[in-house]
């Protein structure tokens, strides 16, 4: 049955108070503490006049403060709405508003960044570090016992951003019935009381909440990073005997590109995940051979319009695909008129799933824009990404329909040439892009970093490229640099390296 988060947490506290349940930089939080200090959030909340329903805001790296804060206000039955500290100040304060939040919390690098502009002057600021002295947290929080609130399912749990990857993030509202899906789901992948999870992934991000919710909800340990490292995660994987952890395509990349990964002792190991962005297939393969443990790679959106689930370890053979659609989740083709395609046709994925939300916050425009009806009047939300199921019903995605390029009247799907392009034995990362082209409307031009210790020329491995692809698919330029444009948690950030090309080339 429906259970609250707050509620789970007073549970362990009362059967196994003594069992840590957030752990960072030799900070420690057992379950009693993390329950008292819930208690005492969400006091401070209830006496700042908030309500079940108002909003907060928290923006900051990831820390134990974070963690309690959110649980707190989910206590008092006030919804959270983490915040990207990677935004710009204008972005923040526009989510903060969006999201009609009463009070923020940051920390010390969002204050400052906040203080650039007037309109913050207007919000109430709270610190979520102690290192300041006109007010500190310890401060701010209450010994009195909160007054209970009635929570039901369908209440507003949290606002999650959208990555913003493709345009301006879009305020998502998810229930506390949805959330509890994701906790019930974490048994299914092993948490319970004796599972420890790594989080080096930012708390905003519904990525990271994932396996944070089912972690605590379900009695096990947390173990917090504040910025991901490669040195600092193994380490630390190793020295709490991690059995859980999310992590994303390019995190993996780093780990399992260092020289020492092997001298770890990674026994430990359960379960690992992936989502979020292109996960390769050679990447999954390595991880399987060298990291003990199951993988298995999520597909989904912060709109919750349907999920796959890939679980590696056990479909070897289907390791270039994202898996197939959850239980109860129901995931088609479309075309681009909009009408439902058979299967294996290639086309634009959408999705309808129990925990979809009901439309962006403050935007009926994007949210009518979001929607697909199947001819039975069923409710769908669209991707934006193109997709194929095989025979066996796994789905393989291509792009997002935004990142394709049509060059001379062809489609072509950037994703085929990155994954040829990184056959090159120098190249340690690569991306493709669609620029406009006065006579073929756009033509794909690829960018590229090597390996380190190598110096190949951007010319030769142009030529090499385009003599193992097609015409329509040859790569008008190739350009080698530093590193790829990334959002904070890991996608390439496409439409920066259109703009990019626009000012130098265009
Ligand atoms: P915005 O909607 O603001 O532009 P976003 O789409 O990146 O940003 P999210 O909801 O965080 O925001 O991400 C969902 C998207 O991430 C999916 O539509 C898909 O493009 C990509 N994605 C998620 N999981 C995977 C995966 N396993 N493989 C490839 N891409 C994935
Ligand atoms: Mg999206």
């Amino acid at each position: 049955p429906f259970c609250l988060l707050p509620e789970l947490i007073a549970r362990h506290a009362a059967e196994r108070g003594d069992h840590p349940a957030l752990v960072q930089e030799g900070k420690q939080l057992n379950f009693r503490e993390l329950d008292q200090q819930a208690n005492r959030v969400a006091a401070a909340l209830q006496r700042d006049g908030l309500v079940v329903g108002d909003s907060i805001a928290i923006c900051g790296s990831n820390s134990i403060a974070y963690a309690l804060l959110y649980i707190g206000a989910l206590r008092a039955g006030v919804v959270v709405a983490p915040l990207a500290p990677s935004s710009t100040p204008e972005s923040l304060m526009t989510m903060i508003r969006d999201s009609a939040a009463r009070l923020v919390f940051v920390d010390q690098a969002v204050d400052q960044a906040l203080a650039t502009i007037d309109a913050a002057k207007q919000i109430r600021l709270l610190s979520m570090d102690d290192s300041r002295t006109d007010e500190s947290f310890s401060a701010w929080l209450d010994n009195a016992v909160p007054k209970p609130v009635n929570i039901t399912a369908e209440m507003p749990f949290n606002i999650i951003y959208s990555s913003g990857t493709t345009g301006e993030p879009k305020g998502i509202v998810q229930s506390h019935g949805m959330r509890w899906s994701h906790i019930q789901r974490g048994l299914v992948f092993g948490y319970g009381p004796d599972c420890v999870t790594l989080i080096s992934t930012p708390l905003y991000s519904n990525t990271t909440l994932v396996s944070f919710l089912p972690t605590l909800g379900l009695g096990g340990t947390v173990v917090l990073m504040s910025k991901f490292d490669g040195a600092a995660y193994l380490k630390l994987a190793e020295q709490h005997q991690v059995t859980h952890t999310m992590l994303v395509p390019v995190q993996y990349q780093r780990l399992m590109a260092r020289e020492d990964f092997d001298n770890y002792d990674l026994s430990h190991f359960q379960m690992k995940f992936s989502t979020s962005a292109p996960f390769h297939a050679e990447l999954k393969a390595d991880i399987l051979a060298r990291w003990p443990g199951g993988l298995i790679e999520f597909y989904g959106m912060t709109e919750g319009g349907g999920s796959c689930m890939l679980a590696a370890h056990q479909f070897p053979d289907k390791l270039h695909t994202v898996g197939k659609p959850l239980e109860n989740h129901d995931i088609r083709v479309i075309d681009e008129e909009c009408k439902e395609l058979p299967l294996g046709s290639v086309g634009e994925v959408v999705g309808h799933s129990p925990a979809m939300m009901t439309g962006y916050l403050n935007k009926p425009e994007k949210t009518a824009e979001a929607e697909w009806y199947d001819s039975e009047g069923k409710r769908f939300i669209r991707t934006g990404d193109v997709g194929r199921f095989d025979e066996d019903g796994f789905l393989t995605l291509m792009d997002r329909r935004k990142d394709m390029i049509i060059t001379g009247g062809f489609n072509i799907y950037p994703s085929d040439l990155e994954l040829e392009l990184r056959k090159h034995p120098d190249l340690q990362d690569v991306t493709v892009i669609g620029v406009q082209s006065r006579s073929w409307g756009e033509t794909p031009v690829g960018y590229a970093v090597l390996k380190p210790g190598t110096n190949t020329e951007a010319d030769s491995i142009r030529e090499w490229f385009n003599q193992r692809v097609g015409k329509t698919q040859r790569l008008n330029r190739l350009i080698l640099t530093d590193e790829l444009p990334r959002s904070a948690i890991g996608k390439v950030l496409k439409r920066e390296l259109r703009d990019q090309f626009q000012e130098q080339f265009g």
